[in-house]
């Protein structure tokens, strides 16, 4: 592809490039939007060739594109069409100082829905704003993990955790099951803080989630039982069911919960991905 324009932008490094474009100015950098930018372009390199093999004919998706260290990096090691979603319109003269192919998008990624941007099958890779990175992840599992070949991106590692997190332990919730249900989850590997500039408090981590190609019935009605189940996450099932569901009497509650071999007492982090999604059919 022959994406890059003939700027001399090119020939510099990203710190060099954050600086000639003053994004860690005063006046121009928002920490509100979760900017920390990756200036190791081996690390970049490492994300994006995590994400490879990639077929030719998918479209990738960069969400923040910010400077574009990663941008760079997929442009390097791929060849397919991009389209990148960036909220801060500060970028616009990098971008179009640096680059005359890529589709560049400015608006909220969370009002978008990434099957509208293009018909081809989708990947996606990006550092994530990670104040929005549950948020964009549960939209995306939601609404468009049916054109999704390929999701590979950097997070907190915290937030990591919690997607991987398998049933009985602290981190498990409604994002660990959603993702679990719907894709294979790897976590790739952790980053210092030492790459970013500015430095964030987190650590961060780059995870992989491969859409299973099956397809859920009632998932809308699956995120609202889950969203009842973890809003007290003490509450036993039982309790949470007969509240939440009364068209069933105690009977009802017991059998369909014995259907599902999940017992009465169970507290929502005791039940397996596989029994919300049994458990759901009959409600
Ligand atoms: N891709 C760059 C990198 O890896 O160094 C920057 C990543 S930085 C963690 C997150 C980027 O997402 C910033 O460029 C920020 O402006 C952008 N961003 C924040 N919130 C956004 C939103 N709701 N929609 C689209 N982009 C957003």
């Amino acid at each position: 592809m022959t994406c890059i324009s003939n700027s001399s932008n090119l020939n510099l490094t990203i710190r060099q490039v954050i600086k000639k474009y003053g994004l860690l100015q005063n006046n121009c950098y928002m920490r509100s939007l979760g900017q920390n930018f990756i200036i190791d372009e081996s690390l970049l390199d490492k994300i994006v060739k995590s994400a490879l093999p990639i077929d030719e004919k998918d479209c990738i998706i960069e969400i923040g594109p910010g400077p574009c260290g990663l941008t760079r990096s997929i442009i390097k090691h791929c060849n397919n069409k991009l389209i990148c979603v960036e909220k801060d319109t500060k970028f616009k003269q990098l971008h179009n100082d640096i680059f005359n192919n890529v589709r560049f998008i400015y608006d909220d990624a969370l009002n978008i829905n990434l099957s509208n941007l293009t018909n081809k099958r989708i990947v996606i890779i990006s550092n994530l704003p990670y104040n929005i990175g549950n948020a964009l992840l549960t939209k995306w599992l939601l609404n468009d993990i049916n054109r999704i070949d390929d999701i590979t991106i950097m997070l907190q590692e915290e937030v990591v955790d919690r997607i991987c997190a398998a049933h009985n332990s602290k981190q498990y919730g409604k994002i660990s099951i959603l993702s679990q249900l719907l894709c294979d989850v790897k976590k790739l590997f952790t980053a210092s803080n030492k790459v970013f500039v500015p430095q964030p408090k987190v650590t961060s981590a780059v995870i992989k989630l491969t859409p299973k190609n099956i397809k859920i019935e009632n998932l809308n009605k699956l995120t609202q039982l889950l969203d009842k189940c973890f809003l007290f996450r003490r509450k036993m099932i039982y309790s949470t069911l007969i509240k939440s569901y009364k068209q069933f009497n105690k009977d009802n509650i017991n059998g369909i919960l014995s259907k599902c071999n999940i017992l009465p007492q169970y507290r929502p982090e005791n039940i397996t991905p596989t029994q919300y999604y049994e458990l759901v059919k009959y409600l």
